[in-house]
């Protein structure tokens, strides 16, 4: 996938790295912090990461960030997991943990410590963020800045033992507080949690590294050569630069930064998803219409359509807004010349054929793809009794007097024209039955305005549920709004019984199927429903017409 197109801004990097030094072994690695599920805003850093590691021969690693237990859980671990492998990747070893290199973290802390480029500071959190200033004000020194090397090593030394409680003290790096970067205003490297216990190393550690202490070092344990990462992160690589500097590294990981990606109508962030299940607007993080891997899968989406998705998107500095109807091209595409045609009825309503004798059976072959010859036949059958959808009948929406007659008539896809004569309506005066004349095809002229509609005999019907998705938002930004919870979309989700034929089963590519005029469906084994139930993956492009 990545030879064929324009080289992005991290291939000519790593091109001229790679023309510099004949011997660098590209590495790289994906970070996440097992908070929550992956999203596709993971997935596009998935590829990015992976792929590198594939072109330029190089290798992958999976490291969970897991330095704040306050948050990450176990079981997350297993779900980004097997999200990764649905996609279709290896990394490289075993996976690898922060928490690993614990130890580690504590030994290069006391380097800094030493060399008097760290100390221990009892201002609480509330006093370090006031201390520190703002763009336009300088930062005030800490009063416990001065502490002499030794009182530092001896009182770091303590936290790590246990004897002070959580948020008594913490440990920062002594850089700058009138710095014009905020970062290197002192930040903080350690701090004590006690309340919490780490899901991996229970209770062996009460002193946890920040983020930009552990992120840095552990690229560079793993010889990472590339650290890839999103904008937000711009402003911390200077931090880091410090950091591996004054630990003695060698050989630093050099960060690039590409921008996040954001979907319209969607949010991404883990925080809003988080945020959406606790107000109970939906269930679950693999919701199908939540763009989270396990939501995709759930919808029907290939992992190769994602990765399409990710390819085509590109990397770029620039925030922007992909279109929800790309991702919906790009699942398209990817199913459009593989899967069969079938027909099914969402709205059912009867048709007789009285014109058609009583146990009339007439076998019908047709392609299973209109353009694709070699996926082969499948056979439908005729009969005098079928289902056509409500939709495609002439006043459907309307009430229709008693004993007025309508003239409507439709051709049924690979079969006769027919013409109603007679409408049985329920107790509601809804159309409940109708009676038909067939004619013979030879009626039926290509340009004429005849509509082209689907049916199914009744004998060879089953009925099957359709879970019908659209957008969960009716804004095009959910994420930049006050009150996203407004700009819920309540029709989001509706699950009708329709019918579908018989034998569906045997003429859909694994669990594919395109329902003509109706979209790409997918049959969800998951779902445990006495019925089976197509989950709609997406509309068709454009309401199309059916020939024949
Ligand atoms: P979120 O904001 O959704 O919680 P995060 O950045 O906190 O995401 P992490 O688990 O820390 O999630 O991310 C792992 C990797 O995925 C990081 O390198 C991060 O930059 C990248 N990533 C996260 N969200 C996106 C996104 N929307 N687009 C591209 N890359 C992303
Ligand atoms: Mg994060």
């Amino acid at each position: 996938m990545q030879n064929n197109k324009k080289k992005n801004f991290i291939d000519k990097i790593i091109l001229k790295d790679i023309k510099n030094d004949k011997l660098i072994k590209i590495k790289t690695r994906f970070p996440p912090e097992p908070n929550g599920y992956l999203h596709i805003g993971h997935a596009k850093s998935i590829f990015t990461n992976f792929n590198i590691a594939k072109t330029y021969n190089g290798t992958c690693n999976l490291r969970f960030d897991d330095t704040n237990p306050y948050k990450e859980k176990k079981k997350y671990i297993n779900f980004i997991k097997e999200d990764i492998k649905w996609l279709g990747y290896k990394w490289h070893g075993n996976e690898k943990y922060c928490s690993n290199y614990f130890e580690k973290f504590y030994k290069y802390a006391m380097i800094l410590i030493k060399k008097g480029l760290a100390y221990v500071d009892n201002l609480n959190n509330k006093e370090i963020k006031i201390y520190r200033g703002s763009l336009t004000k300088k930062g005030i020194n800490s009063p416990f800045r001065s502490r002499k090397i030794e009182e530092n090593i001896m009182l770091f030394k303590k936290m790590k033992k246990g004897v002070f409680k959580e948020g008594y003290s913490c440990l920062r790096a002594k850089i700058n507080m009138s710095s014009k970067r905020i970062i290197l205003r002192d930040p903080v490297l350690y701090r004590i949690i006690k309340l919490k216990k780490h899901f991996k190393t229970i209770n062996k550690w009460c002193i946890y590294p920040t983020y930009d202490f552990s992120h840095c070092i552990s690229d560079y344990i793993e010889k990472v050569t590339h650290s890839i990462c999103t904008l937000e992160f711009q402003d911390n690589k200077i931090l880091y630069n410090w950091i591996l500097k004054n630990i003695d590294v060698k050989k630093k990981p050099k960060q690039y930064e590409f921008a996040r990606l954001n979907i319209e109508y969607s949010v991404l962030s883990k925080r809003k998803i988080k945020f959406l299940i606790e107000k109970k607007i939906i269930k679950e993080w693999s919701d199908p219409r939540l763009l989270t891997i396990s939501g995709l899968r759930n919808r029907g989406y290939t992992p190769n359509s994602i990765k399409k998705f990710c390819y085509n998107v590109g990397l770029t500095k620039k925030e922007n807004y992909i279109q929800f109807s790309f991702l919906e091209h790009c699942i398209r595409s990817d199913l459009d010349k593989k899967v069969n045609r079938a027909m099914a009825i969402l709205y059912p309503i009867k048709v007789i054929i009285y014109s058609l004798p009583k146990n009339y059976k007439k076998i019908i072959k047709i392609p299973n793809h209109p353009k694709i010859k070699k996926l082969g036949t499948q056979k439908i059958i005729l009969r005098r009794e079928i289902y056509i959808d409500k939709n495609d009948f002439i006043n459907n929406n309307h009430i229709i007097e008693k004993n007025v007659h309508i003239k409507w008539k439709a051709k049924l896809r690979y079969s006769y024209v027919i013409k109603s004569k007679k409408i049985i309506l329920n107790s509601l005066n809804q159309t409940q039955t109708i009676y038909c004349k067939h004619y013979q095809n030879k009626c039926f002229k290509k340009n004429s305005k005849v509509k082209i509609i689907h049916w199914i005999s009744k004998k060879e019907s089953i009925k099957s549920k359709f879970k019908l998705y659209e957008n969960l938002f009716v804004t095009r930004r959910p994420a930049n709004k006050k009150n996203m919870i407004q700009y819920i979309n309540k029709n989001s989700s509706k699950t009708i019984c329709g019918l579908v034929q018989k034998d569906i089963i045997y003429k859909m590519l694994k669990n594919y199927i395109q329902f003509e005029r109706i979209g790409y469906f997918f049959l969800n084994k998951n779902i445990k429903d006495k019925n089976i139930t197509f989950t709609r993956i997406t509309k068709l492009k454009k309401n199309k017409k059916c020939q024949k």
